[in-house]
């Protein structure tokens, strides 16, 4: 991670510099030099630390796509050639603000030909560019894309890719989870895409302000269960190769990096399924009897942010249910997925006889912090990775300040403090302590760097700030307005 020069720093240097002016004289200009060389050095080493980052990794594109259409076929331990990998398709509509020549977007780790590619405007096709039509820059995760003619401003496009993917390993895109059921490997795919994951399973413009409307198909083995995905399931259909075609129905206007699936044998004990207010908690099969309180708290949660935030959940898009899911491999805690929250399964089951205190009240607090983020980040983004606080700080003040006022017995009221306060201070009161907003956040690296304790912890514990200082019935509606500007 890469970060500034604090400033204090800088003044300590200057105390330094006063308290040497006291001592013998002679000394005092070799002293100066001294301090003033001390402070040259400084600011240059300032200017290489910002000039590290690289501002290369951003997508700048005029391009602006309203909508993807995705189908994903996963295969599993089908033990020839295929196995753990995927095939998919892509079509992107989009517009362009300028006349261009070359569409840049992100793709990585994805296998395709501009025989694979095809761009249409209306019933007419553009033509790729005979020589170099296809270029992969892997450094910054690009593919370029080089036309024979210019697109023109304002006209709309739909860009067209088939390609073929991995079932990866690394907890990141698409990725592999297993379980053993009665002596038998389970597979199932799920999803990370948060931060920097979508390019790794569809090509996009996987920056979050460049936000569409994504719908999903999913083909699944028949003797899996159905897939879910953001949103309600539209329709299925067997399919003759021994796969179910599922589509699910178009998702909010959203960022890449909230799309979400799941393939697997899960099972819910606990879900709604009636039409309205729609939730559900879903596990491998053995453990669906450890979900009581994650299910009734999952509930209660996202009625009671709804209330505290002026705008219900299920009223932002009819299209929208929240299900959430206990994954035997994930690498976070868990992620916040529009309408298919991931977690951690032993951050998700509940036992009352085996489970001590502190787990129910963080079964509690995680449900109440990614409940959060379907106002904070998923409704209202960021524009970029420097700005991350403005999902987490938000999800990391209501985690405590809502599950205390909806859970008393769980204490989390004395945990704000505990766990979000004192680990703020902490964590900034070292030299190098980032600020907030963090402007050298670029390559995938800085992003993930800058998700820590200063974006959640020292963010939640200034918003905490402002809520005592200007009082609740300010603070409402000025999340209210905020979140219904958006
Ligand atoms: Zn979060």
């Amino acid at each position: 991670m890469v970060t500034g020069l604090s400033v204090r720093g800088v003044v300590n240097s200057i105390q330094w510099y006063t308290y040497t002016k006291q001592l013998n004289t002679n000394h005092l200009l070799i002293d100066m030099l001294r301090q003033l060389t001390h402070l040259a050095l400084l600011c240059m080493a300032v200017q290489s630390v910002y000039s590290e980052t690289d501002t290369n990794y951003r997508l700048n594109t005029t391009i602006s796509p309203s909508a993807y259409s995705i189908l994903i076929t996963p295969y599993f331990d089908t033990g020839d050639d295929k196995a753990f990998t995927f095939d998919g398709e892509v079509e992107i509509t989009f517009t362009t603000t300028t006349n261009i020549n070359t569409i840049k977007l992100h793709s990585e780790n994805l296998t395709y030909t501009s025989a694979n590619i095809t761009l249409m405007n209306g019933g007419n096709t553009v033509n790729l560019l005979e020589t170099n039509p296809l270029e992969f820059e892997d450094k910054y995760s690009f593919a370029h894309i080089n036309l024979a003619s210019e697109l023109t401003s304002g006209v709309e496009y739909i860009l067209k890719i088939v390609y073929t993917g991995t079932i990866r390993d690394d907890l990141a895109g698409f990725y592999k989870n297993y379980y053993i059921e009665n002596g038998v490997k389970k597979w199932l795919g799920a999803t990370q895409l948060e931060s920097t994951s979508a390019r790794k399973v569809f090509p996009s413009f996987d920056e979050p302000e460049y936000k569409a409307v994504f719908t999903l198909t999913i083909d699944r083995p028949a003797n899996y269960k159905p897939s879910l995905a953001n949103t309600k399931l539209q329709s299925n259909l067997s399919l003759s190769n021994g796969y179910v075609r599922e589509t699910f129905y178009p998702t909010p206007r959203m960022s890449t990096y909230l799309v979400a699936f799941l393939v697997s044998e899960f099972e819910a004990e606990h879900y709604s399924r009636n039409g309205t207010k729609e939730v559900g908690v879903f596990t491998r099969p053995e453990a669906k009897n450890q979900t009581d309180y994650a299910f009734n708290f999952a509930e209660k949660v996202v009625q009671a942010l709804g209330d505290y935030f002026g705008i219900d959940y299920y009223s932002t898009n009819s299209n929208l249910k929240l299900d959430h899911i206990a994954l035997v491999d994930f690498k976070a805690g868990a992620m916040e997925n529009w309408g298919l929250v991931t977690y951690r399964e032993s951050l998700l089951l509940y036992v009352p006889e085996e489970s001590t205190p502190y787990y129910k009240y963080r079964v509690a607090q995680i449900i109440a912090h990614e409940t959060t983020h379907m106002w904070f980040g998923n409704l209202v983004t960021c524009h970029w990775w420097s700005n991350t606080w403005l999902n987490e700080g938000f999800a990391n003040y209501f985690q405590d300040y809502i599950t205390a006022m909806i859970e008393p017995d769980v204490a989390a009221d004395d945990q704000l403090i505990i766990g979000s306060v004192y680990t703020a201070l902490d964590a900034d009161d070292v030299p190098d302590s980032p600020p907030i907003t963090n402007n050298n956040v670029n390559s995938p690296d800085e992003i993930s760097g800058h998700f820590g304790s200063i974006t959640y912890q020292k963010a939640g514990s200034v918003i905490r700030m402002i809520h005592h200082l200007i009082g609740d019935n300010a603070f409402k509606s000025g999340l209210n307005a905020y979140l219904m500007a958006k």
